[in-house]
């Protein structure tokens, strides 16, 4: 179970810098989280600042 982050992201990059493992890159349409990488611990959640990212 890795976070996600939806078509909410307006891609301000305001998670990557956050994430301990380096697990968010900009995709094609939005950021997206590596669920090989994430340890959920829930830090770009914190920051992102349109609700966007969330554990599902
Ligand atoms: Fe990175 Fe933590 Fe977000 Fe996973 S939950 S993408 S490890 S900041
Ligand atoms: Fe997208 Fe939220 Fe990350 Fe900004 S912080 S790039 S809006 S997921």
């Amino acid at each position: 179970m890795a976070y996600t982050i939806s078509d909410e992201c307006i891609s301000c990059g305001a998670c990557t810098a956050e994430c301990p493992t380096e697990s968010i890159s900009e995709g094609a349409q939005h950021y997206e989280i590596n669920p090989d990488t994430c340890i959920d611990c829930g830090v770009c959640a914190d920051v992102c600042p349109t609700g966007a990212i969330s554990a599902e």
